[in-house]
Order: structure tokens, then C-alpha cells, then sequence
């Protein structure tokens, strides 16, 4: 077990573009170590997802689990996906307005738009390739993760600036309610 350093914003590696990893080296050593690590890091700090470069990794992956996490207790669960060189498309412009924040942007959230309907194609952490459609809260969440990889974080995104909050704000001020928005998407997408 691996529990590396999570970069903080204004980190260059955090600023560029990952690049691709070798299809034919997944099953290596050193990318299952990279994969290991992020898992490992991702569940030590409670995060929902992690990209590569975040612990130091200049490369396009990411992971993703969603089990009872009390940094994000209104989040739909997720099981723990393993994501290389993934490419999204969006199916419409059904859009929700997401609640983010993110291991390298320390006590600090705020409101971003992303796509409700997707499509997702990767390779898995057997070197296996992957298709499938996200929809819901989900989709938000992989696409926050995807952004890592082109150096764009959360704050990059903001449109309404006034949406930014602490942590302890967010949980005081807006935590219910913003549960309940979650909850209906839920509802509607199912995930
Ligand atoms: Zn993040």
C-alpha cells in the first residue's frame, strides 16, 4: 500500500496535458503500482475519484469509488473503476449544476456545469476496452475526473464566482439542500 502526496493547485504537473499510456503496458508492473497508488491515495484522503496526476503521474488515467463517503455522503455509489485513456462524449445538452470540490484544491468548493448524459470509452486495468453510457450525478463525477488529465481543474470552470464556499460553509449553508438536487437527479437517472 502506497499512499503518495496529492499535488495542490498551482502545481505544474497539475496545469498539463497528461499524455496517453501504452495500451500494451497496462498489465506491466509499473502501471498496476500507478493504479495501486491512486486507489490507495483516493480511499486514505476520501475522495470520490483521482487522476495520475494528482499523486505525480503524468499519464491519462483515473479512478473512481463511491462507497459511504462522508466527504460527499449525498453522492450515489459508484463501484471502484479503473480508467485509461478515456474519451467522453456528450449525447445532449442536458446539463446540472454540480457542487464540486477536489483533493488538490484545498477547503474550497463551488458550482460547475457539466453534461448529464455521456458516453465513455477507456481502457480498464486489465487492458480491456470499455464502453458504456454515464448518465446522472455519475456523469459529473467522470467528467471532473477526465478534466485532470487536460490540466483543468474545478475552479477553471466556475462560471459563477459567487458560488465559491469553504467546506465547513457548504455544510452549514447549502449541504441540505443541495442534497435534496442530488437526490432528485438520482431519481431521475437512477444513478
Ligand atoms: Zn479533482
Amino acid at each position: 500500500m502506497a499512499i503518495r502526496e496529492i499535488l495542490q493547485i498551482g502545481d505544474p504537473l497539475l496545469a498539463s496535458r497528461a499524455s496517453e499510456v501504452d495500451v500494451n503496458s497496462i498489465s506491466e508492473k509499473e502501471v498496476q503500482a500507478w493504479i495501486k497508488d491512486m486507489i490507495d491515495t483516493m480511499r486514505h484522503a476520501n475522495g470520490a475519484g483521482i487522476s495520475a496526476n494528482q499523486i505525480g503521474v503524468p499519464h491519462r488515467m483515473f479512478v473512481m469509488e463511491i462507497t459511504d463517503n462522508p466527504r460527499y455522503p449525498y453522492k450515489p455509489k459508484m463501484p471502484l473503476t479503473v480508467v485509461i485513456n478515456p474519451e467522453i462524449t456528450y449525447l445532449s445538452d442536458k446539463k446540472f449544476t454540480s457542487n464540486e470540490g477536489c483533493l488538490s484544491v484545498p477547503n474550497m468548493r463551488a458550482n460547475v456545469e457539466r453534461h448529464l448524459e455521456i458516453s465513455v470509452s477507456y481502457y480498464d486495468e486489465k487492458g480491456n476496452h470499455q464502453t458504456q453510457e454515464v448518465n446522472g450525478y455519475s456523469a459529473c463525477t467522470w467528467q471532473h475526473e477526465y478534466d485532470h488529465l487536460d490540466g483543468i481543474l474545478f475552479p477553471h470552470r466556475v462560471t459563477d464566482s459567487q458560488s465559491f464556499c469553504s467546506w465547513d460553509s457548504f455544510k452549514r449553508y447549502q449541504e441540505v439542500d443541495y442534497a435534496k438536487h442530488v437526490e432528485e437527479l438520482v431519481s431521475i437517472w437512477g444513478s
